[in-house]
């Protein structure tokens, strides 16, 4: 698919949504159509949780595509109806529940049973009559069809209403079917849930005496006292099964997980029907003789019509009927997912959506690339991006290098990731709007961005332009900006980031073979100067000859140092020396050569993120050597104190650098004719970029060329 959720209808939307199997809820920006003469929009003001919402986020019953918006019991005010709609006007309050579509002409929809229509559209997560998925109740606003919509009833609330959308249609539309619904009649319900209470209610409503039957003991109270049943049978316990047999006209059953249902046949009067309302997992266990013997009957049942829902709405107003709610605001909602799993409600989880519901800020569309969960896998995605502010610069994004940390972070294999992130930190692109207080900038000028897009400005660090070691810092994707919202990178059509943030691109300084210096160049020059390791006739080691390395060794060569380069693979050789002018080649794997270059070096950038011994590289270096890490291996190291304190040597680490020296980087390297060897490639070949990155293969960076390769819808 093409089309991003966010793009395929005019109007935006606003919601929680799951990305995977996780079920995780997180904010999603998507689209509504536009009003139809037959629509009615609606701002959604409560939202029930629905146990089937919480099969649906995990994918349980294997139908769910992502993102899905969950929530079908909907309730809000309407705010536009087109110029067909008949039965509403603005402001009326109105209910959506699990339908919002049906063909309208089959046998199930002329006579009122949209539920059976083989051609309905569901709420939430299937697709509509225009190809486009349909998004739940966990959202902004909803827009349905007019027959779709259900009046909502004077005096019934708003919120202990809403789960009577779903649970409520589904007990009472078995109760009427099955002829339930008389005064006298005795009816069981199996199942204290958010059905089976809601089932109870109607139940009474009717008039009929009711036996709860439940496996908890400790819901007689509530049942008896709480809900004004009039039996409680503990299912569990034999003696009170034997009691209950041949007692019940019909026997509603909620329950969803795996149960035996014989001694709820044996609980029938004859003529005695049990509907199953709850899926149960496992085939049922069904001896005919049990039906036979009695003339019973085993049916199921699933919610009911549009007629009937509106029916059962004002029957519920009538008789005082709501479910009972506890209220939450929107960002509670996986905790009440995860409490749900354990029946951990009373019994309806009901979203105080208008209240809590915050809509994205950012009114400037944007359009990138974006991972949307660990396979890493890249597709275009529709966001958007701040207005530009006083001190902000907006640029158009022309070339994007491909780092490492980006395959990392879009697999999510450091932890923090979050979905959906569009990655790129080495961005240059043109200026195309400037703030009114900016003042290095102007509209056409060649900028850059590194890493950071922010920091605190104010700390030590800040203050001694190191702002990459702010506490506080924003990293130029996938971190919390100031302003609450996401930062994504530059796999996208534009940025915009404070001043302070965007450097200046010198003149001579290429395009695209350049923008990687903006990560790689950075990380290496700034440990070269900070360690002194910038002077002519030092004697530099790097290590490992990939993005990084292959920038340090011409960072080096171009402070004038005699630059020995480390690595396993002995065919690098020729590049190392042919390639990037470096004065030696040592293969760490051969124990002569790295015997020979013992007590060489100065000082070693380690630009290796695989775990490597890094004992043979202390024993390279001169007395006061310096051995500096800027790739991160993921086990600890294994260093003797020994090799320190014979020779005063030292190990450290280093991170990219601060805005200050990134420019200063920048210059020196357009002063010296500093690139990236790169591999240009637009953005649609980034997945297999990254599997070649993945595999080394490639001479040394991919640089994606954004301005002429990705589309905008
Ligand atoms: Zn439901
Ligand atoms: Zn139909
Ligand atoms: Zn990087
Ligand atoms: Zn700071």
């Amino acid at each position: 698919m093409t089309t991003s959720p966010e793009s395929e209808h005019p109007i935006k939307a606003y919601g929680y949504a799951a990305r995977d199997t996780s079920g995780l809820l997180s904010p999603l920006t998507f689209s509504r159509r536009a009003t139809g003469e037959k629509d009615v929009r609606f701002k959604v003001l409560y939202c029930g949780i629905c146990h089937s919402d919480l099969h649906v986020v995990k994918n349980e019953w294997g139908f769910t595509k992502y993102p899905i918006t969950p929530g079908h019991e909907i309730v809000g005010v309407v705010t536009e109806v087109g110029s067909k709609v008949e039965k509403f006007k603005i402001g009326d309050k109105v209910g959506v529940g699990c339908l919002v579509g049906s063909c309208r002409s089959c046998q199930g929809c002329v006579t009122d049973y949209e539920q059976y229509c083989p051609k309905n559209v569901a709420t939430y997560g299937t697709p509509s009559y225009d190809g486009t998925q349909t998004y739940g109740g966990y959202s902004d606003h909803m827009v349905a069809d007019e027959h779709f919509v259900l009046r909502w009833p004077e005096n019934l609330p708003l919120d202990a209403g809403a789960p009577l959308l779903c649970a409520g249609i589904t007990t009472y539309s078995p109760l009427r079917y099955f002829g339930l619904d008389k005064p006298g009649t005795k009816v069981g319900v199996v199942g204290l849930g958010g059905l089976g209470h809601v089932a109870v209610k109607m139940a009474k409503a009717f008039g009929a005496e009711v036996t709860v039957f439940s496996t908890t003991p400790a819901k007689e109270k509530e049942a008896i006292e709480g809900l004004k049943a009039d039996h409680f049978i503990n299912s569990k316990d034999e003696h009170q099964m034997q009691a209950a047999r041949g007692t019940l006209d019909g026997i509603i059953d909620t329950v969803s997980g795996n149960h035996p249902i014989a001694p709820l046949l044996n609980a029938l009067t004859p003529h005695g029907k049990l509907v199953l309302v709850g899926l149960p997992e496992k085939p049922l266990d069904v001896s005919a003789f049990s039906l036979i013997m009695g003339r019973k009957t085993l049916a199921g049942s699933s919610i009911g019509g549009l007629k009937e829902t509106q029916e059962m709405l004002d029957f519920a107003a009538k008789h005082g009927i709501t479910a009972d709610i506890e209220i939450i605001p929107i960002d509670y909602v996986n905790t009440a997912m995860e409490r749900l799993v354990k029946s951990d409600v009373r019994y309806r989880f009901v979203i105080d959506v208008a209240n809590s519901i915050k809509a994205e800020k950012h009114p400037i569309k944007a359009y990138g690339y974006a991972a949307r969960d660990t396979s890493g896998l890249l597709s275009p995605l529709t966001f958007s991006r701040r207005a530009t502010g006083e001190k902000d610069v907006r640029f158009k994004v022309l070339y994007c290098g491909i780092c490492h940390s980006d395959l990392h972070v879009v697999k999510n294999e450091w932890g923090f990731t979050k979905y959906p992130i569009t990655p790129g930190h080495e961005i240059v692109g043109v200026v195309t709007e400037v703030g009114s207080k900016v003042e290095n900038f102007k509209i056409g000028d060649k900028v850059g961005v590194g890493c950071l897009v922010g920091s605190c400005r104010s700390c030590q660090s800040c203050a001694s332009d190191y702002e990459q070691y702010c506490d506080k810092q924003v990293q130029t994707y996938g971190f919390t900006n100031f302003d609450g919202t996401q930062t994504y990178g530059g796999y996208s059509d534009h940025m915009v980031s404070d001043e302070h943030f965007v450097l200046r691109w010198p003149e001579n300084l290429p395009l695209d073979s350049g923008a990687p210096l903006l990560c790689a160049g950075i990380t290496t020059y700034s440990p070269l100067k900070y360690f002194g390791l910038d002077k002519p006739g030092t004697k530099v080691g790097v290590v490992g000859l990939g993005g990084l390395g292959h920038v340090a060794v011409k960072m080096a060569k171009a402070f004038g140092a005699e630059v020995t380069v480390f690595s396993t693979s002995p065919a690098k050789e020729k590049e190392a020396i042919e390639g990037l002018k470096a004065d030696h080649f040592v293969n760490s794997k051969d124990e002569l050569q790295m015997q020979a270059a013992r007590g060489t070096l100065d000082g070693i950038i380690d630009t290796v993120s695989a775990n490597h011994p890094i004992a043979p590289l202390l024993n390279a270096l001169t007395p006061h050597g310096k051995l500096v890490l800027v790739g991160a291996p993921e086990k600890p190291l294994e260093v003797a104190a020994f090799s320190l304190i014979m020779g005063r040597k030292l190990v450290a680490g280093s991170n990219i650098g601060g805005i200050k020296e990134t420019q200063e980087m920048l210059d020196f390297a357009a002063k010296h004719g500093i690139t990236a060897d790169i591999e240009l490639i637009p953005i649609d070949y980034v997945n297999t970029a990254m599997e070649r990155l993945l595999k080394s293969d490639v001479r040394y960076r991919f640089v994606i060329d954004v301005a002429n390769s990705i589309k905008a819808e």
